[in-house]
């Protein structure tokens, strides 16, 4: 035990600190203040993926850990379309999945949004052209705004989330 401690004192704290990124913390003042003033403290975000390499999904989910920590900002990635406000769109519109898309959207109780995330919705990723996809997100849904990236990281999606919030 006192081997363990002796070390713990010596190395010191290894994982980074939120609470001392200003730049984070400034940010997430920002969106709370935004989630509370449209939507009452509580945004909940149907995320879909429509053919995409997963890279926009990993990055979405370290926004649920504990660095990031959106929850607490009254931002929650829910189950199902029918409890959401909007929907996040992630991956080129594949044939395969746009039906399946288009059905989600239709779930979400009005008033809606759709946010597209990454390259791949407007058709500018590496591999948009392709015998499996459709044309551009915006062909089938009223996208009301787009987080670009490839994929963005988690701060570029809060500060896309953040313009969105301002816009609506
Ligand atoms: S935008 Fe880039 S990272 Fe995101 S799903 Fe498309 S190819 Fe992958």
């Amino acid at each position: 035990m006192i081997r363990f401690w002796n070390k713990r004192f010596k190395v010191g704290t290894l994982t980074e600190n939120p609470e001392i990124d200003e730049a984070l913390q400034a940010l997430r003042k920002q969106l709370k203040d935004e989630v509370a003033r449209k939507f009452a403290g509580s945004l909940a975000i149907r995320m879909v993926d429509s053919g995409s390499c997963n890279a926009c999904e990993a990055e979405c989910n370290a926004l649920s850990n504990p660095y990031y920590d959106l929850e607490r900002l009254g931002i929650y990635f829910v189950a199902s379309p029918r409890h959401a406000d909007v929907l996040l769109l992630s991956g080129l519109m594949t044939f395969n999945m746009t039906p399946h898309v288009l059905d989600a959207y239709k779930q979400i109780p009005e008033p809606k949004w759709v946010i597209t995330l990454g390259a791949c919705p407007v058709m500018e990723a590496p591999f948009e052209k392709t015998f499996a996809t459709k044309a551009p997100a915006a062909d089938h849904l009223p996208v009301a705004h787009h987080i670009p990236g490839c994929p963005p990281e988690p701060l570029e999606i809060m500060r896309g989330l953040l313009d969105f919030l301002k816009k609506i």
